[in-house]
């Protein structure tokens, strides 16, 4: 075990290995991948892990809140040696096998029973579907979604996100979507009020609400600036939206899976949505997505939908891996841990005003970096990551100003306490 260990880094990053294999990365792979830092990976080990000079650093991004359980957990390691030794793909879409079954049976009891599953392989695939079934049951053709929202980058997923225009220049045209304002209580007065207010003037004005399959919404905006909305948000949003037909389609790719203390991240709104889509983090980094939808809704029949690697065995005994290990104390052990560095960083934004706000549920935290009058401050959020990179701590940006600690959910105490002093060294030579 390593959690007494703390990060060891060699400065200058990246060292000589990483920076020959980043070479090569730039020669010959698509233009479209980025590279916030200069990291590559050797092997990990719970929380931490190896560069390919032998730097260790301590993880608090999971791969973009992918790997759940950490890396290479045992549990995790030994449920896909099995599975891969019996087989890993027979095509789910042909061919029904028992422990994909077991799994949708396990999602299904999640929710509360009365939903159906479809398996895809990543998140923006879960999303094409949830849109399709939206299509295919209402025969209506518009959608709305938030601003800053980010649900993929396939045609039709890249249609409702808006956290970046980067990601939807040259693309058009797109489906047909009217973005809403995403309440955010740091930066809005009253955004409950203005996102409804919005809605009906968007009714009014621009389309007949009985034109609209659905509406889609990550209950907390992720790639925007893991943005909390203030609680009531999405029982307001199905409470507007519902009596005009309009299905309630929540993306919980990110939010989902125990990462804010909770299975779902909208649990505590007691709501029962339409649809859910998960993926990420469902499978600790193996690709999986799920499209839950309530079983009324399933009208399509055989052929409506399918992919050749949706449902893969070894994917989906990850998956079953994963959802044991919650059910045995992950989530609690995310909301105190959570909450441990939620406090501390929040002491930390005490000495330093440009340090806007910090907020988060469980181990979905973001940190907003402003300039003195407020203004989003991109360039220090920046600064932070990259010192934070030196100082070997792994994080990642998310929306214009924020810094996101979206670490596994095995993280100790003590790695937390870790991470804090580290974060106090990395404000200290960031932020003077
Ligand atoms: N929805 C949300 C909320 C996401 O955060 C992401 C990925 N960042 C996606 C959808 C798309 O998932 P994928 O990259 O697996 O297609």
């Amino acid at each position: 075990m390593l959690s007494r260990t703390r990060p060891k880094v060699q400065l200058p990053l990246p060292g000589p290995k990483a920076r020959a294999i980043l070479a090569r990365d730039h020669g010959v792979m698509s233009p479209t991948y980025h590279r916030p830092y200069g990291w590559v990976p050797d092997r990990g080990e719970g929380a931490w892990v190896w560069d390919v000079d032998g730097n260790l650093f301590l993880d608090l991004m999971a791969g973009i809140a992918v790997n759940t359980t950490g890396y290479a957990h045992p549990r995790i390691v030994q449920a896909v040696q099995e599975q891969a030794a019996r087989f890993a793909h027979v095509c789910f879409s042909d061919f029904a096998h028992e422990s994909a079954v077991r799994l949708a049976e396990r999602l299904v009891q999640k929710l509360g029973g009365g939903y159906r599953v479809y398996f895809g392989n990543s998140g923006t695939e879960g999303i094409e579907a949830a849109i399709k079934l939206a299509r295919y049951h209402t025969r209506r053709p518009y959608f709305l979604a938030f601003s800053g929202s980010f649900h993929g980058r396939t045609l039709g997923s890249l249609s409702l996100t808006a956290s970046s225009s980067r990601y939807r220049e040259g693309f058009g045209p797109l489906l047909p979507v009217y973005h809403l304002p995403y309440p955010n209580p740091y930066r809005m007065k009253d955004p409950l009020d203005q996102v409804l207010s919005h809605l009906e003037s968007l009714f009014r004005h621009l389309v007949s609400p009985q034109e609209v399959a659905a509406v889609i919404v990550e209950p907390i905006q992720g790639e925007g600036g893991y943005i909390v909305p203030p609680s009531g948000f999405l029982q307001a949003l199905q409470q507007a939206v519902q009596p005009h037909g309009i299905l309630l389609i929540l993306d919980e790719v990110q939010s989902g899976v125990g990462r804010t203390g909770t299975f779902l991240a909208s649990e505590p709104e007691g709501i029962r949505p339409d649809m859910v889509v998960l993926a990420k983090g469902l499978a600790s980094g193996y690709p999986i997505s799920a499209l839950l939808a309530r079983e009324e809704l399933m009208t399509w029949g055989p052929g409506s939908q399918g992919t050749t690697f949706g449902g893969n065995a070894v994917s989906i005994a990850a998956a079953h891996a994963t959802l044991d290990l919650l059910e045995e104390g992950l989530m609690e052990q995310a909301v105190q841990v959570g909450a441990r560095l939620l406090h501390g960083l929040r002491e930390y934004q005490k000495l330093y005003p440009q340090l806007g706000d910090v907020r988060g549920r469980g181990l979905m935290i973001g940190l907003e970096f402003i300039h003195p009058d407020g203004r989003e401050h991109p360039e220090l959020r920046d600064r932070v990551m990259l010192k934070a990179f030196e100082q070997g701590l792994l994080t990642l940006s998310a929306g214009p100003s924020s810094l996101r600690l979206a670490p596994p959910l095995i993280l100790s105490f003590e790695e937390a306490e870790t991470a804090l002093e580290i974060f106090g060294e990395v404000f200290r030579q960031a932020l003077h």
